[in-house]
This record gives structure tokens, C-alpha cells and sequence, in this order.
């Protein structure tokens, strides 16, 4: 049965950014495993689709190194015709900046490829016409990396950055008492409750994330617990595994979900926005999921396919 997916503010009093009739979740009964490197098989996935969407950390790079195969495997993808759109949760830098990054890891890509969720957060706002229409002449308090002000300030979001502002600090309660509260402050990723009427948005909630090596380190949603448990609002996740993206997709990129694939090593993300589409679901093992993180997926997270890399999606 379709179903409408719409992202709402505090409620629903923001109202809805875009909306998209979303096909039924149809969760495939066990994931195709296609792990060997002699055989081809993995690339006849993506026969019939013409977009892919990627995700990037643990697809195409982890950290600063790129994954083996990644830039000559998008290559041949964009030889094919296939359009590539490179969605990621990590808010640090913006469109332009992942331009560089690519460019430095050895592949090519345009700005207008890029969806990262510090655009996204910007295109959000700017959606509901934060500082306009809904909460006239207020600001953003900015609590994230310099990647979300370089793509506030391109869209015109009036905004004020936590980074670098050299705030005081509160170490006693003498000091909090003491502390003065900002109203013209309308949106926030810290919010109080002296701040009626604020509402929270977060770039992701992303619980870790894996930083190679076997290592992982606390992800943004962790920090947005923490927000969302002092001021008792919940923010809106404009990132992969919240409501408000899919229909973005859908609207800015003209998606058609049969013809689309989402490419991305995280179940609870990456997987999930495709499931929720009805788009198809690979699962490359280079990044945090496990193949059998994959087989014990529940239906909601559960990938079409396994693949050993974005590689082996060209044939490589
Ligand atoms: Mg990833």
C-alpha cells in the first residue's frame, strides 16, 4: 500500500518541507551474496537501474583513503549512463568541499552530485522558510562543523556558529544562574527549555561512526541525545535514517525508485532510505555492516544484495 512520507517540525507546526507518495517497504526474504571475485555476477545488478545513489564513507573512502577500486568502478559506472549521486550523512564539509575531497581521492564529481547532510540542514531550512515565514527575523544556533555554515550561509539562513565563538563556560551552578539566554535564537541544535518555540535539527543521528582501523567514535547522535533530552524536543533528522530525505530525493533528483540503488555499508541508514523507497538495497562489505549483520537484518534493513565492493558493482 502507498503511503505518505512527510517530514514534520515539532508536531507538525512547521508544516511539511516536501512529501512523496512512497512505494511499500517490499523486504527481499534473504540478501544475494555475491562475494566472489571471479565471477561477474554482482555486476548484472544494476541492469534496468540508471541512478545510483552512494553513500561514501565505507563505500568510497574510509578516512582519507580511498577504497580499492572505488574511482575506476565509478568510472565505469558513469560510462555506462548510469547517474551517480553521492549521499552522506557526515555533515563536516559542503558540497564544494567534498568536490575537493573527491578530486583528492582520484575521482571525479560535481557539486550538484553531492547531497550532504549539511546541505540537506540548509535546504531544509530554507524549505520552511526558517527566519522568513516561521520564526521571523530569528537565527540558527549552529552547533556542528564548519561544513553546515558554509551551506547555511549559501542559502541565506541567518545563523550564528557555536565553533569558534569562544562561548563561556559554565562550570559552577553560581555561573549557569548567571548565564543569559539569547531570543533571538529560533532554531537550534542545542535548545532550552527558556526558548519556547525553538525546534531542533540534526544533520543525522548516526550512532558511531567507523573511522577505519577497527576503530569507531562517537557519531553526531549521540550529541543529539543529549540535545534532545535537555530540551525535550525532538530534533528532525534530515539525514539517512529520517523521514524528510526520501521525498527530498524524490523531488530534487526526479527519482524513480525501480530504477534506483542505494549503495551504502550501513544497515540503519543507507539501507533503510532504501527500503523505505522501495529502491534496491546493496550492502558492499567495506564499511561498519558485517555480512552477518546483513542476514540478521530485520525486514526494514535487510539489503537486496551483499557485494564485496563498489568494484565488484562495475565488474571489476
Ligand atoms: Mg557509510
Amino acid at each position: 500500500m502507498a503511503s505518505r512520507v512527510a517530514a514534520t517540525v515539532n508536531g507538525g507546526e512547521a508544516g511539511v518541507a516536501v512529501s512523496a507518495a512512497a512505494p511499500s517497504q517490499t523486504a527481499p526474504s534473504a540478501p544475494r551474496v555475491f562475494l566472489d571475485p571471479q565471477n561477474d555476477e554482482a555486476a548484472r545488478l544494476l541492469d534496468g537501474i540508471d541512478t545510483l545513489i552512494l553513500d561514501c564513507d565505507g563505500v568510497l573512502w574510509t578516512g582519507s583513503k580511498t577504497i580499492a577500486g572505488a574511482p575506476e568502478a565509478l568510472q565505469l559506472l558513469r560510462d555506462q549512463g548510469k547517474r551517480l549521486r553521492f549521499v552522506t550523512n557526515n555533515s563536516s564539509k559542503s558540497r564544494a568541499q567534498y568536490v575537493s575531497k573527491f578530486r583528492g581521492l582520484g575521482i571525479e564529481a560535481d557539486a550538484s552530485e553531492v547531497m550532504s547532510s549539511s546541505y540537506g540542514a540548509a535546504a531544509y531550512l530554507q524549505s520552511i522558510g526558517f527566519g522568513i515565514s516561521l520564526q521571523p527575523g530569528k537565527k540558527v544556533l549552529l552547533l556542528g562543523p564548519e561544513g553546515v555554515e558554509h551551506e547555511l550561509a549559501l542559502a541565506g539562513v541567518p545563523f550564528v556558529a557555536a565553533r569558534g565563538l569562544g562561548l563561556p563556560i559554565y562550570d559552577s551552578p553560581d555561573a549557569m544562574l548567571r548565564m543569559e539566554v539569547d531570543t533571538g535564537i529560533g532554531a537550534v541544535v542545542v535548545g532550552l527549555r527558556e526558548l519556547p518555540g525553538c525546534f531542533l535539527v540534526a544533520t543525522n543521528t548516526d550512532d558511531f561512526d567507523y573511522i577505519g582501523g577497527g576503530r569507531t567514535m562517537p557519531g553526531t547522535g549521540c550529541i543529539v541525545a543529549a540535545v534532545e533530552t535537555a530540551s525535550g524536543s525532538k530534533a528532525v533528522n534530515v539525514g539517512k535514517g529520517g523521514p524528510w530525505l526520501f521525498p527530498f530525493l524524490c523531488s530534487s533528483l526526479g527519482l524513480d525508485p525501480a530504477r534506483t540503488a542505494v549503495v551504502g555499508d550501513r544497515l540503519d541508514t543507507d539501507i533503510a532510505l532504501a527500503r523505505e523507497g522501495g529502491m534496491l538495497a546493496i550492502l558492499p562489505l567495506t564499511g561498519v555492516a558485517t555480512l552477518d549483520d546483513a542476514l540478521a537484518a530485520p525486514p526494514c534493513k535487510a539489503p537486496d544484495a551483499v557485494v564485496s565492493s563498489v568494484a565488484a558493482l562495475a565488474g571489476l
